[in-house]
Formats: C-alpha cells, sequence, structure tokens
C-alpha cells in the first residue's frame, strides 16, 4: 500500500513518528492538516544536493502560508515570496531578512507597497503604475528598497498544470514594453536589481522547464542591455510539479539540475555577479502534508458506498477537484485507522456540505471503514487551508500541525 512517503504502525498512519488518533488528540479533534518537519527538512536537502550550490532556493509562500510552517521553512531556504502584505508580516516574523524576501503580485495596493518599502524587501514591480507609486513612496521617504521587474514573458511553459506566462497577462509587463518600464525605474532612481519570470505551475515535464528556464535567462540577457544598472538578481521561477494522480511520476531532477548547470557557466560570463534564483512552492511542501478527516457516517445509496466525513471542500477545495483542475480526479486518499488493509470494494469520500461539489474521493477502493475511522488525503501540504473556502457553510476551521 502506498502511503505517499509516510509510515505506520499498527494499521496506523503516523506523520513524524506519531500515530493519526494521537495526533487527532493533539489537534484537539478532526478534521486537521499534519505537517512534517523531517520531511520538509530532507525536501529542500535534496534539492540542494541535486542542483547547483549557485542557485537560490526560494519558498513562495502562498503555497502554505502557515507561520510555523514558514519558520521552519525560513531556517532551510535562501529566500522566501510573497504576495501580500499578509505574507511579508509571516515572512519577517519568521526572521528571513527583509532583503532575502521578494514581493510579487498582479494589483499591489499602495499601502502594500509602503510596507514593502519600509520593511526593505525586494519589490518585483509589475506596472508603470507600481512604478510610479514606489517612487512617489522613496522621495517622501528616503527608503530605497531593492527592486525588480517583472516581465511577462514571451514564451510560455509547456505542459504547466497553470500557465502564468507568455500571451496576454496580469501578470507583470509584457517583455516588449519591459524596455519602456526599465526606462521609467532608471528616471525615478529606483534601486534596480534584476527580473522575475515565471512562466507557471505544476509541470512534471523536466524538458518542459529547463526551455523555460533556459528562454529566461535569454530574454534577461536581452533586457539587460535596456536595465538602469547591472542585473544581480534573477529570478527564473519555478512550475517545479508533484505527483497528484495515477500515472503522474514523479519530476526527474536530474536534467533540471544539467540544464541550470549550463545557465549558470552562462550567466557567469553574461551577466556577470547574478544569482539565480528558483522559486517553488508545491514541490518543496506538499509532499509533506496530509489532510485527516473522520467517518462520520456510511451510507449505501442504490447500490454506491459514501463514507461521509467532517471534512471536506470547505477546508481542501483542490482534493474535491475545484481548485483550477480541468477534470476531476482523486488526489491519493486511505483509510489511515486502517493503513496496510486490503481493499474491500469502492467507496466515496464526501464532506458534510449540501453540494455535490463536496467530493474527496470517487470510487475508490478502500480497505472497509465506518464512522469513527480517519481518511488522510495525501499531497496535501500545499493549497490546502488557506486556499479553501473555510467559511463556506459555517462549520469550523481544519486545525493545521507541524510535527
Ligand atoms: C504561485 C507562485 C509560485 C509557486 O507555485 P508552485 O506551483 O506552488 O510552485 C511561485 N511563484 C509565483 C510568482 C507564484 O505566483
Amino acid at each position: 500500500m502506498n502511503l505517499h512517503g509516510f509510515t505506520a504502525r499498527d494499521g496506523e498512519l503516523e506523520v513524524g513518528g506519531v500515530g493519526i488518533r494521537r495526533l487527532a488528540a493533539r489537534a484537539g479533534g478532526t478534521p486537521f492538516y499534519a505537517y512534517d518537519r523531517a520531511r520538509l527538512r530532507a525536501r529542500v536537502a535534496g534539492l540542494r544536493a541535486a542542483l547547483p550550490a549557485a542557485v537560490r532556493i526560494h519558498y513562495a509562500v502562498k503555497a502554505n502560508p502557515l507561520p510555523a510552517l514558514v519558520q521552519h521553512m525560513a531556517g532551510l531556504v535562501d529566500g522566501l515570496d510573497v504576495a501580500s502584505a499578509g505574507e511579508l508580516a509571516i515572512a519577517l516574523d519568521a526572521g528571513m531578512p527583509a532583503a532575502r524576501i521578494g514581493f510579487a503580485g498582479p494589483g499591489k495596493r499602495a499601502e502594500e507597497l509602503r510596507q514593502a518599502a519600509a520593511a526593505g524587501a525586494l519589490v518585483n514591480l509589475e506596472s508603470e503604475r507600481e512604478v510610479a507609486l514606489l517612487a512617489g513612496i522613496a522621495r517622501a521617504t528616503g527608503w530605497r528598497p531593492p527592486v525588480a521587474l517583472r516581465v511577462n514573458p514571451d514564451f510560455q511553459l509547456k505542459g504547466a498544470g497553470m500557465s502564468m506566462g507568455g500571451g496576454p497577462r496580469p501578470f507583470g509587463v509584457d517583455a516588449e514594453q519591459a524596455p519602456a518600464v526599465l526606462a521609467a525605474i532608471g528616471a525615478a532612481g529606483l534601486d534596480f536589481r534584476g527580473f522575475h519570470l515565471f512562466a507557471g505551475s505544476q509541470n512534471l515535464r523536466p524538458a518542459a522547464i529547463v526551455e523555460a528556464q533556459r528562454a529566461a535567462l535569454a530574454l534577461a540577457r536581452r533586457l539587460a542591455a535596456h536595465a538602469p544598472a547591472p542585473v544581480r538578481h534573477l529570478n527564473l521561477g519555478g512550475g517545479f510539479g508533484i505527483s497528484y494522480f495515477p500515472g503522474d511520476t514523479e519530476l526527474d531532477l536530474a536534467p533540471i539540475a544539467a540544464g541550470l548547470a549550463e545557465l549558470v557557466a552562462d550567466a557567469a560570463t553574461s551577466l556577470p555577479g547574478a544569482e539565480l534564483v528558483l522559486e517553488l512552492g508545491r514541490w518543496l511542501v506538499g509532499g509533506a502534508g496530509v489532510y485527516v478527516c473522520q467517518v462520520l457516517d456510511r451510507k449505501v445509496s442504490r447500490g454506491r458506498t459514501f463514507l461521509v466525513c467532517d471534512g471536506g471542500l470547505h477546508h481542501h477545495l483542490a482534493a474535491s477537484g475545484n481548485f483550477g483542475q480541468a477534470v476531476r480526479r482523486n488526489y491519493p486518499v486511505a483509510i489511515a485507522t486502517a493503513a496496510g488493509a486490503a481493499p474491500a470494494g469502492p467507496v466515496s469520500v464526501v464532506g458534510p456540505l449540501c453540494t455535490p461539489l463536496d467530493l474527496l474521493a470517487d470510487q475508490v477502493d478502500l480497505p472497509a471503514a465506518g464512522p469513527g475511522d480517519l481518511v488522510a488525503v495525501f499531497q496535501s501540504g500545499a493549497y490546502g487551508a488557506s486556499a479553501s473556502p473555510q467559511g463556506f457553510l459555517g462549520h469550523p476551521p481544519a486545525r493545521e500541525l507541524l510535527v
């Protein structure tokens, strides 16, 4: 039985060496998310061992902003990437030096730019409006935060689950407009450091990632000629996917590492002094988390068996298939209190909400289970609690534990 890297003892799933019933008691009840510190540490260490040492690894806080988890990650990675003033506060509280925090997002409020400038975080500018606002803040206060230009590239990340660059996008400025915005950054006297290029998410094709990174460096080299200062920071994006569904294979890091080694060598002469940064969210934290809910009822309706649980889409929108998926497929699930038991036929795992969308697993072959048993949804460390409509229908929020 595949427990997706977790262990089991006496038929009970464990997280961080603690049995799931005991964790439920520690949490104060179900449903809850549990994240495994040791797995997070091993994941970052494995990535560092695979990639060229010169490549900087940033954690994209959006994937999981739990303050305790961000603090744990802050001690492991080289920087944090945030997408709001709220995430910026979490990153600063986690102890990450402001200069190693990057702030990106398509609609930054004036107050958020002021907060980032006051903190001294790197601001990824995404429009002429943001350049003008930050320039005004700098003139009024004397604060000179480092800035980069976020560019909507003229290429796409092929095979990305979620494409975020190439074509018309609200993110960054189009590569064609970049020279004019770079001139505005220079004219405003802002402290230009480099570029941010993010093409997409959840990609399991190494060749596509390598190609996008190569194209990103080529674009940065071209745009460097228009920049007001030498490029010292180049965020190549991320996009590393994880395997959620049957048939998905783990991303092979070897070709990505080889591609990056070439880019590090290229950048050493074409953009001397520039650090290359990868920003990863789900690849770092997704596998280290499980969502656990309790079976409240077992119902048979016209030949189909339903396990009705106390958790569902209000805590885990992505597992219900409603977080950007084109086709609904089951996340990996297990009966956490019957780990290793033989499958007993197909059941559907549903939540307590009055909507057919509240489906955690459709017709999966699971061991026999009933009220009181616990269901685990794997690959749940990213885009879980914070990416779900927890207020929908008024049930309590999910608890979260770092173990
Ligand atoms: C969402 C996001 C990420 C993280 O994406 P993952 O798929 O979780 O790795 C990284 N960078 C930017 C700019 C993002 O918006």
